[in-house]
């Protein structure tokens, strides 16, 4: 099993009948557009119109009983576990359709059950809910004006369609503004708004929150956990059996995890690394794939043309933070460079937040419960996990560590657990010490932007092109900017933007507004 059915969409909702098609939004996912349509049948319900994106497999768009419509982006997790409690016996039952019966069964607090990596929407009645998963993990965008309320998985199809229009959503409950945007929001994560087409009144619903408190268990008791949530999520996150999976490995204990835990599977899996010539981390990664006997790939690619990439990790994050898409270029060259499109691939991405592995130096371990809480509270709208980043080569990626038993699970481990014996995320490491080379379970962290030299290589760009090294944030920062208003604000193609003239249109604006200080 490749990608799951939908991938994205872009629709609106409106109380009068919608005149024609849009035409088909420009995203960056990679997919077929399926037009989506729905009269009313009555009673204030909302006119659906629109697209969604359909990655291989087809089937039906929205489910549909007793007035509710679902559409759902993206897959869930504890499906077994989902049936049981809704009485489902059909094991076909699409993820639409168990979201579904889950509304009709809970009501809105259906939402609060689901694990999963998606964004939905559904409707009854006059209501419109926008929903995310428990991370926002699928990135979820709307804009209420007159003519109804649209919502869409890409900022970038909402922009297209602002038109000069009013803005009316300034303010929408369990909103917040997108970066470059005056009248797009991002639902926050963990979140369901309720709004009313033609109306910019909503309400929100919390359906997952950080957990705050810790809890005390035995060493061993948490290794077991550690093993047996982990494992979980990775066997969850594999498709059907006899498929095939790709995993992301750098060699780190992170995606080393991940590897060990999807081989013990009935699933053949690839592994693949990337290196540049400023950094390469391919001997770690190939000590893993020779130890868990994986088909091994290296991709090399030249620092400065991946550095070159930085507006397609732009397009497909929807973001403007410097600091944070250094981490996720990397990721886009390789997910481009993949052979074939419709991969599955599983990544390690985000086991540092949890258990605090950023934070090697933190000695004292109330300092690092602090940053824990901190980077918790502050990983909303940073859209790292965003599956554009590999849906722009036709990927569909997921991550294990930010599955919602995972995260809680780690989150929630008191800090000595986590920092132990001197050694960073010591209950991961413990949790697959069986299943690894000693060499992978102490290995230190590398960062994804250090071990490629994706960083490095920025910064040696813009020192080249004269930029003073206590410049080099700020230019990252402004550059970020310029190059998400072209891509996301004007929707111009990513390889129409070039890395060069970004760099020098900065620089000439910032000299211009130094001369004139
Ligand atoms: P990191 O910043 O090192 O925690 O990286 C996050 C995730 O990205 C890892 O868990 C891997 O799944 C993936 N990754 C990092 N570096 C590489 C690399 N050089 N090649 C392939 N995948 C990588
Ligand atoms: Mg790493």
């Amino acid at each position: 099993m490749g990608p799951p059915p939908i991938l994205g969409f872009a629709v609106r909702l409106s109380a009068n009948p919608v005149a024609g098609t849009d035409a088909v939004p420009p995203w960056s996912t990679a997919g077929r557009a399926v037009p989506v349509h729905a009269e009313s049948r009555g009673a204030g319900q909302p006119h659906w119109s629109g697209w969604v994106l359909t990655g291989a497999s087809g089937g039906p768009v929205l489910a549909c009983q007793d007035g509710v419509r679902v559409l759902l982006a993206g897959e869930l997790y504890h499906r077994p576990a989902l049936r049981d409690a809704l009485g489902e016996t059909d094991g076909e039952t699409s993820d639409a359709e168990l979201l579904l019966a889950c509304w009709l069964r809970y009501g809105r607090s259906g939402l609060r059950l689901c694990n999963g990596r998606f964004a939905a929407v559904v409707t009854e009645g006059q209501a419109v809910v926008a929903a995310t998963d428990h991370a926002g993990t699928v990135p979820l965008y709307l804009r209420c004006g007159p003519g109804g309320v649209e919502i869409a998985t890409e900022a970038k199809t909402l922009a297209h369609r602002s038109g000069g229009r009013a803005p009316l959503s300034l303010a929408v409950s369990g909103t917040e503004s997108a970066p470059g945007f005056g009248d797009v929001r991002r639902v926050r994560a963990g979140t369901a708004v309720t709004l009313t087409p033609g109306s910019t009144a909503a309400t929100s619903m919390r359906t997952w929150l950080p957990p705050q408190h810790r809890v005390i268990v035995t060493p061993d008791d948490a290794v077991r956990r550690v093993a047996d949530t982990l494992g979980e999520a990775v066997r969850t996150r594999l498709g059907t059996p006899g498929g095939a999976v790709t995993a992301v490995l750098s060699g780190g204990i992170d995606s080393s995890s991940v590897v060990a835990l999807a081989s013990g599977s009935n699933r053949a899996v690839e592994t693949v690394s990337l290196g540049t010539d400023a950094g390469d981390e391919f001997a770690a990664a190939r000590t893993v794939a020779e130890h868990v006997g994986t088909e091994h790939h290296e991709f090399h690619h030249d620092s400065a043309n991946l550095v070159r990439q930085l507006p397609w990790a732009v397009a497909a994050a929807e973001i403007t933070d410097a600091e944070v898409l250094e981490y996720l270029l990397p990721l886009v060259v390789l997910y481009r460079q993949l052979p074939g499109d419709s991969r599955r691939v599983v990544t390690g991405y985000g086991a540092d937040i949890p258990l605090g592995g950023m934070h090697r130096a933190t000695e004292r371990l109330h300092s690092l419960d602090a940053v824990i809480a901190d980077d918790m509270d502050t990983f909303d709208g940073l859209n790292e996990l965003s599956p554009v980043l590999g849906g722009l080569a036709g990927h569909w990626t997921t991550h294990p560590f930010w599955d919602r038993d995972v995260l809680e699970l780690l989150t929630s481990l008191e800090p000595g657990l986590k920092r132990r014996d001197g050694r960073d995320k010591w209950v991961l490491r413990e949790a697959v010490r069986e299943l690894l080379p000693v060499a992978t379970v102490t290995r230190p962290k590398l960062g994804i932007h250090e071990g490629s030299g994706a960083s490095g290589m920025w910064s040696t760009l813009l020192r080249d092109a004269g930029v003073a090294p206590d410049e080099i944030p700020a230019v990252k920062d402004a550059m970020s900017v310029e190059i998400h208003r072209r891509v996301v604000g004007e929707q111009e193609p990513p390889d129409d933007v070039y890395f060069d003239t970004v760099l020098h249109g900065v620089l000439a604006g910032r000299t211009s507004a130094v001369v004139g200080r």
